[in-house]
């Protein structure tokens, strides 16, 4: 996917990174997550937010296969999100993790915690895919859109990998008889 230039900064910027912000006079203008944050902040008068630009990271899991993590923060109203997640082509893909704090506080404290929080998720596995079944008895991952099934079933992501419903279901067909309990919760929180 083409590289847009920011209308602020003019930076060549890939597509998972510009927000189509309203401007003033009514139209919409393409900006990076970096613009965007310090217009909020000028709007908002969040003098103490540190706009930082954070570099990826590559961190190898438990299996020994290698990640590469983008991050990304955004300044939303009164809340900071930072977000770290894989690319596949120029799209948020595989594993992602986020993190909200305030406006104020300290980006690369709020980075070394997430950092930390990556790292306890890469040493955990939950679906052994050669064998396609489940290693334990839990499983942690994240629901989405399956374009393939057009909203009618969720597609999972585990272990940084897509499972179809179906498949989720023909791994749990191992554990016939046995009870299950299923946790919803929002991307910011730790499973
Ligand atoms: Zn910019």
């Amino acid at each position: 996917m083409a590289h847009e230039r920011c209308e602020q900064c003019g930076n060549l910027t890939p597509p998972w990174d510009t927000i189509h912000r309203g401007s003033d006079d009514g139209r919409y203008e393409l900006v990076c997550s970096f613009c965007f944050n310090v217009r909020i902040a000028e709007s908002t008068g969040f003098t103490g937010f540190e706009n930082v630009r954070l570099d990826p990271i590559r961190m190898i899991d438990c299996s020994g296969e290698s990640h590469q993590f983008h991050f990304q923060i955004r300044l939303l109203g009164d809340l900071m999100a930072l977000d770290a997640f894989e690319l596949r082509g120029d799209l948020p893909a595989g594993y992602r993790f986020q993190l909200i704090g305030e406006p104020d506080d300290d980006v690369l404290v709020l980075l070394g915690r997430l950092v930390e929080k990556i790292r306890r998720a890469l040493s955990v596995r939950h679906i052994d895919f050669r064998e396609r079944q489940i290693i334990d008895s839990t499983v942690r991952g994240r629901i989405e859109w399956d374009e393939s099934q057009e909203g009618h079933l969720p597609l999972v992501v585990v272990d940084g990998k897509e499972v179809s419903w179906i498949d989720l279901g023909r791994m749990l067909m191992s554990m016939e008889g046995w009870q299950f309990r299923l946790d919803i919760a929002d991307p910011g929180e730790e499973l």
